[in-house]
């Protein structure tokens, strides 16, 4: 360990990762945001080096990326293919343990929440599990100062999901007074005056779930003064959210808790100046590209293109040129706060569709369209496919309902967004099936969407009518 980069505490030889048969080699720079671009990228080099001298000591793991033991310098990732996550699906545990460095007896097992319905199981080692929630804290005291000192926890806890877990620890990191309220205190009726009897000053959520409490007409007055901070997990905040926020709780600090996934932890955190959808990557621990997948290249700065992320580890589960499912881009200007990691700005998820009646329809079609109607935020819209069985008035088929938040402008009518949704080829075909049965518009409270367990606001649900 070099004395430019202070180690985090866990990093000292009482706390050797007995797994790996040896302390960690991966190295964490205290605060990214006061290293020079070249110490920074040092620091990624050591901890690329750390990763392949890992791979070589397990050949069944390095297997999974041909080339990986030639890798030298974070460019030379470039040459080694794409892992999807349907090659995750095929080759994790408990399929094969060939993605595991080391002794997987020990350590913390996950499951990622993809929507597609691929089942992605990882198997982290503690040591993994550990440098998670220092990057979490790190990213944390990087967005607020002065540090939150009562933090109540509204993730959802438990069924292989990290999240709830993860916050609870960033917490005792920072160190702050945890308040674990878990998902489904949001329901209850007390959960508003515990925030405040207790002087809970920040809260974890989801961005749905947090709008809500924050900004709801019973519990806004009751917590203005009280909770300064929100920090959101699980999907993009959104224009019309953050919107809401600003308007109704001008006094508000509202930041990314975290843009971190079950297979990577954290990617990326934010600074005080940061907003929205953007992001400093954690560079130290990670590689971030952002590509042109159809013609496997490196977009130029600026450019949308698919996130491919690689974990420098040298226990758990490394992933090289892993697609999260991501979009976005890399800033071009600096960031105001000076910090030499990048900024990585996300735009949505990639290929986000859905097959209606065997035809696929986009997100990015329906709002390019709804964009007409003057509709211009995924986060106030849900697309709803209702299928209706052998019992309903007509047979089997499917409707379709198209939730709008009260956010959108007023006065558009379901034959609008008929005749806006008709010009696109693919939804014609959609509108012209025979087992159509009619879309209805509903403009709603934006709590009325369908929301997953897990907090996640789908932009396509399918659903049984009632
Ligand atoms: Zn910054």
């Amino acid at each position: 360990m070099r004395e430019t980069t202070p180690s985090p505490r866990f990093h000292d030889s009482a706390s050797r990762d007995l797994t790996s048969g040896g302390p960690s080699a991966i190295e964490l720079a205290e605060n990214l945001d006061t290293l020079s671009r070249a110490q920074l990228e040092d620091i990624q080099q050591r901890n690329l080096a750390a990763t392949v001298n890992a791979l070589r000591q397990n050949p069944d793991v390095a297997a999974s990326w041909p080339g990986a033991l030639d890798l030298r310098v974070a460019r030379d990732l470039l040459k080694l293919p794409l892992f999807s996550p349907a090659d995750l699906q095929e080759t994790c545990p408990p399929a094969s343990e060939n993605l595991v460095l080391g002794d997987a007896s020990a350590g913390l097992v996950l499951r990622s929440s993809g929507t597609s319905g691929l089942r992605k199981m990882i198997y982290h080692s503690w040591e993994f599990s550990r440098r998670v929630s220092y990057l979490g804290s790190r990213g944390v005291r990087s967005a607020l100062k002065p540090r939150p000192r009562r933090v109540a926890n509204f993730l959802y806890p438990g069924e292989l999901n990290g999240a709830f877990g993860f916050a609870q620890e960033v917490t005792e990191l920072l160190p702050a007074m945890a308040f674990p309220m878990g998902s489904s205190a949001l329901a209850s009726p007390e959960t508003p005056e515990v925030l405040r009897d207790h002087q809970v000053d920040t809260v974890i959520c989801s961005p749905s779930a947090g709008t809500q409490l924050l900004t709801g007409d019973d519990t806004r007055e009751l917590l203005a003064g009280v909770v300064t901070n929100f920090l959101y997990i699980g999907e993009i905040l959104g224009e019309s959210r953050e919107r809401r926020l600003a308007a109704a709780r001008p006094d508000l600090t509202v930041r990314s808790f975290s843009y971190s996934t079950s297979e990577t932890g954290p990617i990326g955190y934010q600074c005080a100046y940061q907003r929205g959808s953007t992001h400093h990557l954690h560079e130290d621990v990670l590689v971030v590209e952002v590509i042109d997948t159809e013609a496997e290249r490196t977009q130029p700065d600026g450019r949308v293109g698919e996130v491919v992320v690689t974990t420098l580890t040298d226990s758990g589960m490394p992933l090289l040129r892993y697609q999260i499912g991501d979009e976005g881009y890399i800033e071009t200007e600096p960031c105001l706060c000076g910090s030499a990691a990048r900024q990585l700005t996300l735009t949505g998820r990639v290929g986000q569709s859905m097959n209606v009646d065997s035809t696929t329809i986009s997100r990015d079609l329906v709002m390019e369209r709804l964009g007409t109607l003057g509709i211009t935020d995924p986060a106030d819209c849900q697309f709803q496919v209702v299928q209706h069985g052998p019992d309903g008035p007509r047979g089997p088929g499917f409707s379709i309902r198209l939730l709008l938040s009260d956010r959108t402008p007023t006065g558009v009518t379901a034959e609008d967004a008929i005749a806006a949704l008709y010009g696109a080829y693919h939804m014609g075909r959609v509108f012209t099936a025979p087992s159509y049965r009619g879309l209805t518009l509903e403009r709603v409270d934006g709590s009325a969407f369908h929301h997953t367990p897990r907090g996640k606001t789908p932009f396509f649900v399918e659903r049984p009518a009632h």
